[in-house]
């Protein structure tokens, strides 16, 4: 491995969209970031406003707006209307995808008020919250009573119910598995109107283990009790250098979370917190953490590091200096520890701010980072955004963990992109087969990081712009994503559904299963009234002729290959 090479490509002709790519720093500081601060501070006015309402007011409000959803439903003309789908303005959202189902005929249902923390249940140690509460709203309610969710994503905008339908994992999911498999019920309005409550072991039990991954197309969920976990107030971290070529650098990502001797439940053994981010094909740092005491951080010679003030250096740069100052450990408060990407958006900010990591930026106008997701999105016509899905990579590549440096090598030649992330996370053996599933017989291989209960996978998280883009040269961004997503269907890989992907109806059911999905869909009579999956993932506009085809879907038989489960 240590000699690949990437493959020679031609110089590419410069056009207006490079150079406007390039000066968008201009808009970003100008009018992004102020706009980006101030929606940031309504939204932390409207938390605690939300925080000042008692828990009974917060469920009486609830209980209102779930009765306003279901008449909405109800007087829904599915001739007219078209199919269902929230009122959320497509470019809020923080998935790359276009979600061009909404320029397209719907028919809208408003989930907006939908934003509170309904409850934290010590003893039941759950917690209830609606599903526009997002990730900074909830770990700053719940890190000061030394609680968390057990999977905290790292950005803050990030929300419960697209972690859920979507796709959610942090360093913790190697314990805990993907943002979905924590929650423990579903608060679910139907298509006909029906709410009900879906758990792992009541009569909706399918439809609770087909919801994640479902993207809202089985019924709008409308609350989640999620597990909560007890923590404490410093991560300390351990920053370790590795160094070789690709294949070593994934063995020293194994090795930094994974014993040899399978006992991957030993919490003595196993950190609690786990990422690596490689910053070329032969250099790393792998970094773990275990929860630490106030009184055992603030002991004599231990270093504080507060990464989350705005001067700070971004948590990337910071982490790549183990790669000279050797390996080295510090203690980070804990809430600042879960958001150690937000501010600088894991590296993606290097492209949309260059000069924003210097000290003179930091400290000046860092307070005003990041800037929202949401208005980077709407502040880029289609040209630009066409230009992202050509000449920049945002994919996430979920792989068994023992594929880890095939991947590796494989981004290496068609993509070249670093720094990479990775981060593993359990695929649990559950009792339905799931959109996701592990690898049959996996648990008789007994490799490294798997238990009889669960295959260990990885996210190798691909973003930033390809190498042979940074150096001016041709690149097929549409046909490098074709060839992962065939890569990860021959490798029992997925591909979160947040990205863009390039497959067709056919490929996409081969890379997911449709047994469980299909089952609920028509079991919940979903078909008709919420988009499929498929449709709503699928890349392009969609014209009125797609939506009268979709629509009309549930009369033909789609692509998927059904195994029907058992009512
Ligand atoms: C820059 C960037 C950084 C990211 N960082 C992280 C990260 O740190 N950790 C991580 O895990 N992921 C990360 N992601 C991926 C992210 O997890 C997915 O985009 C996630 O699915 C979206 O979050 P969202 O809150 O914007 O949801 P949305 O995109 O709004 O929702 C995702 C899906 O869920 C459906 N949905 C949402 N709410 C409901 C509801 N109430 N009822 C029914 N359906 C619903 C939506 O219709 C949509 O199909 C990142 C993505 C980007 C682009």
């Amino acid at each position: 491995m240590s000699d690949i090479k990437a493959p020679l490509r031609p110089k590419r002709k410069k056009i207006w969209v490079d150079y406007f790519v390039q000066f968008r720093w201009i808009i970003v500081i100008f009018v992004v970031l102020p706009i980006s601060f101030t929606l940031y501070f309504l939204t932390y006015l409207g938390d605690v406003k939300s925080e000042r309402k008692s828990f009974k007011q917060r469920q009486k409000e609830h209980d209102e707006n779930v009765l306003k959803v279901v008449k909405r439903l109800k007087e829904r003309d599915p001739k007219k209307d078209g199919l269902v789908c929230t009122a959320r303005k497509p470019w809020i959202a923080v998935g790359m995808r276009n979600v061009d189902y909404k320029r397209a005929r719907h028919c809208e249902v408003d989930l907006s008020a939908f934003r509170n923390v309904l409850e934290i249940d010590k003893e039941r140690m759950v917690a209830r919250v609606e599903p526009l509460v997002n990730m900074g709203q909830i770990s700053r309610v719940t890190v000061p009573m030394n609680l968390s969710l057990a999977v905290v994503a790292e950005l803050d905008d990030l929300t419960v119910g697209g972690l859920i339908n979507g796709y959610g994992i942090e360093g913790s999911s190697h314990i805990y598995g993907l943002f979905s498999d924590t929650v423990v019920a579903y608060e679910i309005v139907l298509a006909d109107g029906r709410v009900v409550r879906a758990t792992k072991d009541n009569e909706f039990s399918d439809l609770f283990y087909a919801i994640p991954w479902s993207q809202g197309t089985l019924g709008l969920l409308v609350s989640a009790e999620i597990k909560l976990i007890p923590v404490k107030e410093y991560m300390k971290l351990t920053y370790k250098p590795v160094v070789g070529n690709l294949k070593d650098l994934a063995q020293g990502y194994l090795d930094s979370f994974a014993p040899r001797d399978g006992d991957q439940d030993n919490a003595e053994k196993v950190p609690d917190f786990v990422e690596t981010m490689i910053y070329s094909p032969t250099e790393a740092v792998c970094m773990t953490g275990k929860y630490a005491s106030k009184e055992e951080a603030k002991k004599k010679g231990n270093v504080i590091n507060s990464v989350g003030w705005w001067f700070k250096p971004w948590f990337y740069q910071h982490a790549q200096t183990a790669l000279k100052r050797g390996e080295f450990v510090e203690y980070i408060p804990t809430r600042e520890y879960y958001h150690r990407h937000t501010r600088c958006l894991y590296w993606e900010g290097k492209l949309i701010l260059p000069f924003a990591d210097q000290w003179w930026f930091r400290y000046f106008l860092g307070w005003m980072m990041p800037p929202k997701v949401s208005l980077l999105k709407a502040t880029q016509g289609e040209a630009i955004r066409n230009y992202y899905h050509e000449m920049h990579v945002i994919q996430d590549m979920l792989v068994p963990l023992y594929k880890v440096g095939d991947a590796l090598e494989w981004v290496h030649n068609e993509m070249e992109v670093y720094p990479l992330w990775l981060c593993p996370h359990r695929l649990y053996k559950l009792p339905m087969k799931t959109m996701v599933y592990p690898e049959p017989g996996f648990d008789l291989h007994r490799r490294q990081g798997d238990t009889q209960y669960a295959q260990m996978y990885t996210d190798v998280g691909v973003y930033y712009a390809p190498g042979p883009v940074l150096r001016g040269e041709v690149f097929d961004g549409a046909g490098a994503v074709r060839k992962m997503e065939n890569w990860l269907i021959e490798n029992h890989g997925f591909q979160p559904q947040y990205a863009v992907s390039e497959l067709n109806e056919k490929s996409f059911w081969r890379m997911f299963d449709a047994g469980l999905y299909e089952h609920c869909r028509r079991k919940y009579k979903a078909v008709g009234t919420f988009m499929s999956v498929y449709y709503k993932s699928k890349k392009g506009r969609k014209s009125e002729k797609e939506v009268q085809e979709e629509e009309q879907a549930h009369l033909e038989p789609a692509y998927a290959e059904v195994d029907q489960p058992a009512d």
